[in-house]
């Protein structure tokens, strides 16, 4: 028996929209092809933008690499159970805004079903004995027994149709085995980090190990000015070593040495020290035993969060909560001993190093392992999104991941509010630009155009050499649109003269050189792309 029935149902794949479909003998009528737009909460990055963003990448690059970091690139998904753990699973982050998918196994991708059944039933036993397929998923016995009965329906069955709700729960349970397993786009990367330093052993290398890390993250957060669902991090984790004081001050003074490098404005540190797993329980229990008792006064949410995290409610932005908060206790008076001398050094730390701060008492972490010292920092032009990097220390997070006890540090900065801050600030280019704009006449002078054009680019010169000949006006009025410094103009005259004319765009001045005079000139002038 012969079909080409599929076995994986979730590989309907839809036919796009818009595309022509032709069904035997009729001929739909012609849709108009769907435009497609960017998805909500992503976008394109355009230049001249993106030369910002290259500027503020390669800054980091550069001050990150003097204070002794190396760059880490993790993949972009990882098992959900990671960020499940890495992040916490009752966060907001991971409970609803995580993308997340089953990877299928390759090696079980659409097999006929009838037929070929005990060679992919071979297979399912296969992936399950290497564990590609989650033991604790449905089980192979399960699937077998549905498979028999399909078979034995289809043995006597003249059409296909009479054993269909066999094939549909089959086709249900392949489904449920989850072939694979769940994997999520990162919606951050320490858990990827800290992965990372446990599958390399890097507790093996001189510690702490110092790492920092740029890329997209993925969260499905509503959007708005400063929040996207693609947005980008720079961040940095210091792991292993001790717990010094001076390396909290030391990753901080860091991320301000790099913002004074970009000349950001307004930026503002705020510090606080939450305590470990021996003060803070005690803390969160004094918290939520206030909270109880002004619990009528207080919101929905912050009702919520007296039971699930009372440390979140100290996050809050209701105007009417705030006296209240105001009146809460505070862990800083409630620090154990440790920890207060911890965070009392911080300070100094971050003092010897001429690093301004300020405390801020509501600064919070909702999960275990973060511990003392959390940071962050804020900078001018991006309204109530205003949080440009978010840190603090996490001595609990790797052991948590499977490895050795290790204690870590590190900070996230949001790539996106820091360009747009820079952009509000005045700090974007307005355009991309040009240093020279070659324009030519002439067949002798392209030739020439193409050769001039080498020599300059090899010097690091951005160059724009029109494809096709233009009048020298057109020409001129181009390099101006496209803010280039000079315009060498070359004609076939100019050529067999041996003398080019370069205009300066700016004053509209206008030399003629020979070409090593011509080049040598420019050499001296600083690319403006550079
Ligand atoms: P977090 O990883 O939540 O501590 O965030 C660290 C930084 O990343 C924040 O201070 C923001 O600057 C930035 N950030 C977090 N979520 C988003 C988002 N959805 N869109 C843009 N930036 C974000």
């Amino acid at each position: 028996m012969t079909s080409n029935f599929a076995i994986v149902g979730a590989q309907h794949v839809a036919a796009p929209r818009g595309i022509l479909q032709v069904s035997e003998g009729a001929t739909k009528k012609e849709e108009k092809p769907r435009k497609f737009q960017a998805i909500r909460g992503t976008r394109d990055i355009l230049p001249p933008e993106t030369t910002l963003w290259n500027r503020v990448e390669q800054t980091a690059h550069e001050v990150f690499a003097t204070f002794g970091l190396g760059e880490i690139r993790p993949p972009i998904f990882e098992a959900t159970e990671l960020f499940a753990r890495g992040v916490g699973s009752e966060t907001d982050i991971v409970s609803k805004e995580m993308y997340t998918f089953v990877d299928r196994s390759e090696k079980l991708e659409p097999q006929p079903l009838i037929g070929s059944m005990d060679v992919f039933l071979q297979r399912v036993k296969q992936l399950y004995k290497s564990g590609e397929i989650p033991q604790d998923e449905i089980g192979l016995e399960l699937v077998e027994k549905q498979w028999k009965k399909v078979n034995d329906l289809l043995k006597g069955a003249s059409s296909i149709e009479s054993g269909a709700i066999e094939i549909y729960e089959l086709i249900m349970l392949f489904e449920a085995l989850r072939l694979g397993g769940d994997v999520s786009l990162r919606p951050e990367a320490t858990a990827s980090v800290c992965r990372a330093y446990i599958e390399h052993n890097m507790q093996q290398l001189p510690q702490p190990v110092k790492l920092y890390y740029m890329g997209p993250m993925f969260r499905r957060e509503r959007p708005q000015k400063g929040r996207y669902r693609q947005f980008y991090q720079i961040g940095a984790e210091v792991l292993g070593g001790p717990d010094a004081p001076a390396i909290d001050a030391e990753v901080i003074e860091m991320v301000m040495t790099y913002f004074a490098k970009l000349e950001l404005q307004g930026v503002e540190l705020s510090i606080n020290s939450i305590g470990d797993k021996n003060c803070r329980p005690k803390y969160v229990e004094l918290l939520r035993a206030e909270l109880q008792r002004v619990k009528g006064k207080l919101g929905a949410d912050s009702q919520r969060r007296i039971e699930t995290n009372p440390l979140r409610v100290l996050d809050s932005k209701v105007e009417s909560e705030q006296p209240i908060i105001e009146k809460l206790p505070r862990i800083a008076d409630h620090l154990c001993e440790d920890c207060a001398t911890h965070y009392a050094a911080v300070k100094r730390q971050l003092e010897l190093r001429g690093v301004i701060y300020r405390e801020n008492w509501r600064l919070v972490r909702g999960l275990d392992y973060y511990m003392r010292t959390t940071f962050e920092i804020t900078a001018a032009g991006l309204g109530s999104q205003n949080a440009v990097c978010g840190g603090g220390r996490y001595d609990g997070l790797v052991e948590l991941l499977g490895g050795p006890p290790t204690k870590g540090i590190g900070f996230a900065i949001g790539e996106d509010r820091l360009i747009l801050s820079l952009q509000e600030s005045g700090k974007a280019p307005a355009q991309q630009g040009r240093d020279v704009y070659i324009a030519w006449m002439g067949d002798k002078a392209h030739a020439t155009a193409i050769r001039a054009a080498k020599d300059l680019r090899a010097a690091g010169f951005s160059v724009e050499l029109p494809p096709i000949e233009q009048k020298f006006g057109k020409a001129l009025g181009q390099a101006d649109k496209l803010g280039a410094r000079y315009a060498l103009i070359l004609g076939d005259n100019e050529v067999s003269e041996g003398l080019w004319s370069l205009k300066t765009l700016a004053d509209g001045s206008q030399q003629k050189l020979t070409e090593p005079d011509l080049l040598q000139f420019l050499r001296e002038q600083k690319p403006v792309s550079s």
